[in-house]
């Protein structure tokens, strides 16, 4: 029972505001290129992916032009690289329902999909500057994927698990894998989204040395993921894939090539 190998499947870009992703400061600095990507794991339980993107005609990429997603970028052809097919997808872990994260989940109807309840729930219903905007039922309102709403921390298959992190939404969740050579990557997504926020010295009315994202259900609960996820990748001996720094991305391994 192990996770063999590790891919980060390339989705495209998405510009989005600066002060979306650092806590009402870096306005100034226009928008940022955010790369969108998804992380497909090869186990002896399965395949698993991790989050399925964005759909370049969904509403999210509409607000957020230009985006840019080539043919080569569709989740259906990056997948196709390593020869898997949407239908081979066992496992599908959403870190959370936002268009960039789910926006494909319809392609994957032979999935169980393990979504936080709390997620899910505030997808249908989310306070109006949220709707379209973040959440699309379009994405992730299919007739007949498998939804498995789950509650808080979570053991996917051996050697992928999920940590409950919300904060930039209500139920965001981070996942930790660890593979069967013992590396440990940790995946926040949007609960840590560049590295520059914990890493650039922040001066302003936040509390501490890190700067929450910006685009947010809950100040509060975003900090305290912060931490949690911090304390995760020291306590385990983990990297931080942050969830659209671009220099992580363009520096990564990316599909054909993973990481074990
Ligand atoms: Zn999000």
């Amino acid at each position: 029972m192990a996770v063999n190998k590790v891919f980060v499947l390339d989705g495209g870009t998405l510009p989005m505001p600066h002060e979306w992703l650092t806590y009402s400061v870096g306005k100034e600095r226009g928008a940022y290129p955010s790369a969108i990507y998804q992380v497909y794991c090869e186990t002896t339980e399965g395949k698993v992916l991790i989050d399925t993107g964005f759909r370049s005609d969904g509403p999210l990429a509409k607000l957020l032009a230009p985006a840019k997603q080539r043919e080569d970028q569709l989740i259906t052809n990056q997948l196709a690289k390593i020869g898997v097919k949407p239908g081979d997808i066992d496992i599908v872990i959403n870190s959370h329902l936002h268009g960039d994260h789910a926006g494909n989940n319809g392609l994957f109807k032979n999935a169980r999909f393990i979504v936080q309840r709390t997620e899910m729930r505030y997808a249908y219903a989310p306070l109006p500057h949220l709707g379209e905007m973040g959440y699309s039922r379009g994405d992730f309102d299919h007739r007949g994927l498998k939804y498995e709403p789950i509650d808080g921390d979570w053991q996917v298959v051996e050697g992928i698990e999920t940590i409950f992190t919300p904060g930039h939404s209500p139920g965001c969740q981070t996942i930790i894998i660890t593979t069967a050579k013992g590396n440990v990557f940790i995946l926040p997504f949007d609960a840590l989204i560049i590295r520059e926020q914990v890493t650039e010295p922040w001066i302003g009315p936040w509390d501490g040395p890190y700067v929450c994202m910006g685009y947010l259900y809950s100040l509060e609960d975003s900090y305290k993921s912060i931490y949690k996820i911090l304390n995760l990748a020291k306590t385990r001996n983990g990297q931080i894939w942050f969830g659209h720094d671009r220099q992580f991305f363009d520096t990564a391994k990316k599909a054909p090539d993973y990481y074990e």
